[in-house]
């Protein structure tokens, strides 16, 4: 497999954990509980975190979720739950950063979104308070520009400019240089009041695919701060999932990234991992980090004409992302398992002697026996109802023997180490 070569980019550290090229990317994500409700919210951060972010943002916009921060923080350390948490602040961030010392310690890096901080001198005293905050209590700042809330004085003031020119480039071309210029002006300002550079993280989110890519593109050659990246606005569903997918995994192909967020509007009643379930099976599926081993898993087709060869592969997958809160500290390296559930003869054999593990199903009108492979061997033939859990069974020995206290595949570190440039 090809390597990936990452940008190469300054070391950001978030309370317990560090971003950028030196270290694997990490998931993001963000809470949708109300602030205020401090019990509610540390409930969703420690959710998000059992399903593998990293890092979490929570809103922080009023006076009543400013001063729930700090409460939210013990909460989490009390469940041990060491995630660090991100402050979400639009408009009136250096009023709750000042009046709210508490929540300025708690958090480990606060979100500054320049084109939500307020205009001219008065913005700039605002934008220069939570720097300096930043900088007061070691925190790291995401300085991080929105298409939507772009800073309107800059923009405006780059198309008058580009008007003036004998040929102006087009309106769009200017927006989105304005977009790069917010962020990076913003960060230089940072650092001359004081930030260190390796307090900085930079995002340039935009809600349209190609306009990402090209915006990030462009960034990442003109600065070595490191990236989070993330579309907007991405939508609900398979569209959310599809737009995300297809812009980030062109940025990460290019090593463009060190930090990922798919922002999903989940489904009324959906969970709000999803959103972390996809960040982690794009970075495992484009072979960047593991994290869950995967099912290798035929589509089915006129061949599997029953729902067995489906349920077995769903109940895998279910089995396995649960498994992972305990088998993650008790069986390193178990999170590059590789299991294949395959609905046929056809390309059955040969897809699960490729597998640590592979089943292969009888297709319609084949005799009714699974050949299980396991490191290429055939191991046992399946047959009866109990399939899935006799199943199971072999994966948990495999398991056990491989990634246990004396496994040949165990490893020190559960993340692989990716090449930087
Ligand atoms: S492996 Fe068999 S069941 Fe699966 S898609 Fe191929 S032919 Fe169809």
């Amino acid at each position: 497999m090809n390597e990936i070569k990452r940008r190469q980019t300054q070391q950001v550290q978030i309370g317990n954990v560090w971003v950028g090229s030196d270290h694997p990317i990490l998931v993001q994500s963000m809470t949708n509980t109300d602030t205020v409700d401090a019990e509610g919210t540390a409930l969703q951060v420690k959710q998000l975190t059992d399903a593998g972010s990293e890092v979490v943002r929570i809103t922080v916009n009023s006076p009543e979720a400013a001063s729930k921060v700090a409460e939210i923080r013990q909460r989490l350390d009390d469940m041990g739950c060491n995630t660090p948490l991100v402050g979400d602040f639009h408009f009136n961030g250096e009023r709750l950063l000042r009046d709210y010392q508490d929540c300025a310690k708690a958090l480990a890096k606060y979100r500054i979104n320049p084109g939500n901080v307020g205009k001219g001198v008065k913005g700039d005293e605002k934008f220069a308070y939570m720097i300096e905050q930043a900088a007061l209590h070691d925190k790291a700042v995401r300085i991080g520009v929105n298409w939507g809330s772009l800073d309107q004085s800059l923009a405006k003031k780059m198309m008058d400019a580009n008007l003036a020119l004998a040929h102006p480039a087009p309106a769009d071309a200017v927006m989105k240089e304005a977009l790069i210029t917010s962020a990076l002006t913003s960060a230089q300002k940072a650092m001359d009041l004081g930030l260190p550079k390796n307090k900085i993280i930079l995002s340039c989110k935009v809600s349209n695919v190609q306009d990402l890519i090209e915006v990030y593109a462009d960034l990442a050659k003109r600065c070595d701060f490191p990236l989070h990246l993330g579309l907007t606005e991405a939508g609900m569903g398979s569209k959310g999932i599809v737009a995300s997918s297809a812009a980030l995994a062109v940025l990460l192909q290019q090593g463009i990234g060190d930090t990922i967020r798919i922002s999903l509007t989940p489904e009324p009643g959906a969970p709000r991992t999803q959103e972390v379930v996809v960040a982690q099976e794009l970075l495992q599926t484009m072979g960047l980090r593991n994290f869950t081993p995967l099912v290798t898993a035929c589509p089915g087709c006129g061949r599997t004409t029953s729902t067995v060869f489906q349920e077995l592969a769903r109940d895998i997958q279910h089995y396995l992302r649960e498994q992972m809160a305990v088998w993650r500290l008790k069986y390193p390296g178990v999170e590059s398992l590789n299991v294949a559930v395959m609905g046929c003869v056809v390309n059955g054999p040969g897809e699960s002697k490729l597998a640590d593990i592979g089943i292969s199903l009888p297709g319609t009108g084949e005799t009714p026996i699974a050949p299980v492979y396991v490191d290429g061997e055939r191991k046992v033939t399946l047959k009866g109802d109990n399939m899935a859990q006799e199943f199971i069974a072999i994966v948990e020995e495999y398991v056990e023997t491989n990634y246990g206290a004396n496994g040949a595949k165990r490893s020190q570190n559960r993340v692989i180490p990716i090449q930087t440039l």
